[in-house]
């Protein structure tokens, strides 16, 4: 039997922290008992407790990826697009994980007053033009593919369509 609790234990010990294991057989019973505690969710430097684990956003903004970072505050952080769309092409993106603009609140409004002005701020770095576009996809109906909140800036080159 105690094969076996070690065996179990080291199974458990490898995906979270092993807090407890005990034979409940030396208590007089048959059964195992195992308790364990997950992870404690992270929180990020603004405080907030992140949504998910998995945001690339969030991974990006910890540095756990990396990232070629062209503008930072203490709340925004502005990165190249992977994939850009105009010859400038930036995320503008705060580092509190907020899912959308559907889950903003109130105390988010400096937040979203600090990404308006650093996109004021990009543009005046811009070379030619300082026109520029902000876009925000809310919800995968409207383009939406990373879950954590951002402006997509895009200059460098003529966009009358819209
Ligand atoms: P959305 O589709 O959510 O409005 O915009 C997400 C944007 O993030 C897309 O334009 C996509 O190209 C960009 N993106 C996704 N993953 C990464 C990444 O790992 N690094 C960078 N720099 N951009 C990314
Ligand atoms: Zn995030």
């Amino acid at each position: 039997m105690h094969y076996y609790i070690f065996s179990i234990s080291l199974i458990i010990a490898g995906v979270a922290e092993l807090v407890d294991a005990r034979d409940s057989k030396s208590r007089g019973g048959d059964t195992l008992s195992v308790r364990v505690r997950l992870p404690v969710p992270k929180n990020n430097d603004k405080g907030s407790v992140m949504e998910t684990t998995d945001c690339i956003f969030c991974k990006i903004i910890a540095r756990q990826l990396p990232v070629e970072v062209v503008a930072e505050n203490d709340e925004v952080v502005v990165i190249k697009d992977i994939a850009p769309k105009a010859p400038v092409h930036y995320l503008i993106i705060p580092k509190k994980h907020i899912a959308d603009v559907n889950s903003l609140k109130q105390a988010d409004i400096p937040i979203v007053g600090e990404m308006l002005l650093m996109a004021k701020k990009l543009a005046k770095g811009l070379s030619g033009s300082q026109a520029f576009r902000l876009i925000v996809n809310n919800g995968p109906d409207a383009g939406q593919s990373v879950f954590h909140l951002h402006f997509h800036f895009l200059s460098g080159k003529k966009m009358l369509d819209f």
